[in-house]
Formats: C-alpha cells, structure tokens, sequence
C-alpha cells in the first residue's frame, strides 16, 4: 500500500505506439534499438522491456548488469553495451551473454582481440565525427578496423557515430561528412541516428540495413520541444506523474509562500499544497511559474519546491479542494513544457523520477 497521493503512470500502448513511430520512419530493412538506458530513462527497466519484448528489434543500455538481467529475463533480440567494456574483464561476460559491443577506441579494440572468449563478439566500432567524446579519429581508425576485421573475437561489424546537434540549427550534416570521409570504403551496416536525428533528418536513416538509436521519443518527449511538440511528431506521453493537493488555504496580500519566501503574493489568493517535491525528481530549480495542471486546468507554480510539497496557484481553479488531482507532467501536461520552464530537458525529468515514488503501469 502506498498512502501517498503521488504516482507514476507509465502507459505500455503509448510505449509500443512510439517504437512502432520510430520504425515508420526507416525504411522497411531498417531496424531500431529501443535504448533502455538509466532504467530506461527513469520508466523502469524491465516494465519498459516487458512492453517491448515483442516489437523491439534490439535493446541498447549502458550498464552490463542491467544487459544480463536482460538476457536472464528471455530477451532473444541483440543487446547492445552503448559504451562497450570498461575493463577486460567484462568480456568474458559479453561472450557468455551474447551481447554486442562498441569499441570506441583503440584501448579497447586491442582488449577485446586479446581475449579468450567462449564466442565471437558482435561489434559496433564507434567513429569520432565532431562530438569528441567517445570513438576513433582518423589517425586511428584504419588500423583498428583491419585488427577488428581480422580478430577471432569479431563475428560482425557495424559503424557507428553519435550527433551532437541533430536537435538544433546545426543539424548533422557536417559531422554526417566527418563520418562518411572516416569510413568511406568500408563495407558494414550504419547506425547513426538518435530520436532527434531520425525524425528530422531522413537521410541519416537511408542506408541498407540502417540501426537506428531511439531513445527520449520511445517515452514521448520531443527530442526538439523548440521546434515540435512530442504530440506534432505523433507521440504519446508514457510517464504521467500525477499527485494530489494535500492543504488548501487563503493567503492574504504581501505574504510569502514557502522557504526563502521566494513568491510573495500581491493580492489575496488561494494557494494549494501538492504532495511532490524534489525528493520525488520534481527539479528544485522550476521557479514560480512552472505549469502544472489542477482538477483538469492548468495553472502554475509558487515559490520554492521543497523536498516533498510545492504550491500551486488555485486562481481560476475554483473548484480546486483537498484531494483534487494534480498532473505534475505527462497527459494533459508535456513533460517538455515543464522541462522548458525549468531549464532543462525532458530526459532529466524521466530520469530523477526517485525510488520513493509509486509507480503503476496502465
Ligand atoms: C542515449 C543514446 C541514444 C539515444 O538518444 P535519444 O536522444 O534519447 O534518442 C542514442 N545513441 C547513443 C550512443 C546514446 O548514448
């Protein structure tokens, strides 16, 4: 039993609906990776791998823990380790796992052909295309490849780079020409596109074969808020983090509301009380102002969110009462405008969703 009004609704249709979303976009031998990453994106690993099981082409995380319980819970498809092996020692369990690699640099392309591995390792070799972080450049890439391709470990390669911009003005095609300069000549599937890069540049998902890297539009954020709404693109939100208001009480002018007396209000007004504060993921940094919607009406945020309430402002919500839902984000209120209003991104959100908090699958 969970006594506290606050809850995370996490919608396996609206997952499935947005996998299928990303598949429209690629053509009919393209495959996509639901990227399951950070519990998958805060959504719960094996809830969000549950309601895939049966459309997802592929699973692609970051944790090798996480990968093997996958693998134990009867997961068949491929399942790719975004940042490879951090130590030698993980590839014998990637060999027993059957999961596939990235090697983003020659550190580890020279562990993995010095292995003794029960079976050859499927292979995403990662190439530097302008976002230095992770993957070969130039000097090294041509060697690498010739070792990968003549190493016992390697059953199969695919190239791979990541976008740094494919959400903004820039886009991806100076870094698409960095990639096909580096790989030109090489014969192996692409994956190249993340949610942003595979629903706005087409091209990027043209190749034969092509594995795409969906991740935040799999969970019904826009990966570009500024430019399209995730409902524009045809997404449905999958998480809906709803709570209740907990006190409601008049205030009269020139007081303040909460720590600091960050919101001081200038004429009488009602305020609310919601059960969610930044113990819950709600971020501590949404100032007055932030939306959220009160018994179906939007309304907004007052004064500093403490660790487990925030105030809402109850004008123009009147029939606003103890025990009233409140939608912090998700149906009825995208999770990229509070993202907006708060500074940062969507996937930030997802991700802080804490522990503590309830979660329900509908
Ligand atoms: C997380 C990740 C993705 C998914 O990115 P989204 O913006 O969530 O679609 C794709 N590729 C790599 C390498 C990643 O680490």
């Amino acid at each position: 039993m969970t006594a506290r009004p606050l809850l995370a609704r996490i919608s396996r249709h609206a997952l499935q609906h947005n996998y299928a979303q990303a598949k429209r976009r690629l053509r009919a031998d393209g495959r996509a990776w639901a990227v399951v990453k950070a519990n998958a994106y805060g959504h719960g690993l094996m809830r969000v791998v549950e309601a895939l099981r049966r459309l997802a082409d592929g699973f692609a995380l970051v944790e090798i823990e996480a990968a093997i319980a996958l693998r134990e819970s009867g997961i068949t498809q491929p399942i790719l380790l975004l940042e490879g092996a951090y130590a030698a020692d993980e590839l014998a369990l990637c060999a027993e796992f059957d999961l596939t690699l990235v090697v983003h640099s020659a550190r580890q392309a020279s562990q993995l052909c010095a292995a003794q591995l029960t079976r050859p390792l499927a292979v995403y070799l990662k190439l530097n295309s302008g976002m230095n972080r992770l993957g070969l450049n130039d000097a090294e890439f041509a060697e690498v490849w010739s070792a990968l391709n003549t190493c016992a470990n390697v059953r199969a390669l695919t190239l791979m780079t990541h976008f740094a911009d494919a959400d903004d003005e820039r886009g991806i095609d100076i870094q698409l020409a960095a990639f096909n300069a580096l790989s030109a000549g090489r014969d192996a599937p692409l994956s190249l596109a993340n949610s942003a890069a595979l629903l706005r540049f087409p091209h990027s998902v043209a190749s034969a074969g092509h594995w795409a890297r969906p991740g935040i539009m799999l969970y019904g954020a826009s990966p570009f808020p500024l430019l399209k709404s995730a409902a524009d693109i045809g997404l449905m939100p999958v998480m809906t983090l709803t709570s209740r208001l907990i006190a409601v009480r008049e205030i009269a002018a020139g007081e303040r509301i909460g720590y600091g007396g960050a919101f001081v209000a200038e004429h009488s007004m009602r305020i609310g009380v919601v059960a969610c504060g930044y113990a819950d993921g709600y971020p501590r940094h949404a100032g007055s102002g932030t939306p959220v919607q009160v018994a179906g009406q939007r309304s907004r945020t007052l004064g500093r969110v403490s660790m487990d309430k925030l105030c809402v402002d109850l004008e123009g919500v009147a029939d606003a009462d103890v025990g009233s839902e409140v939608v912090l984000w998700g149906d009825g209120l995208p999770a990229d405008e509070v993202a907006m209003s708060a500074g940062t991104v969507s996937y930030e959100l997802f991700c802080a969703l804490a522990a503590r908090v309830a979660v329900v699958e509908i």
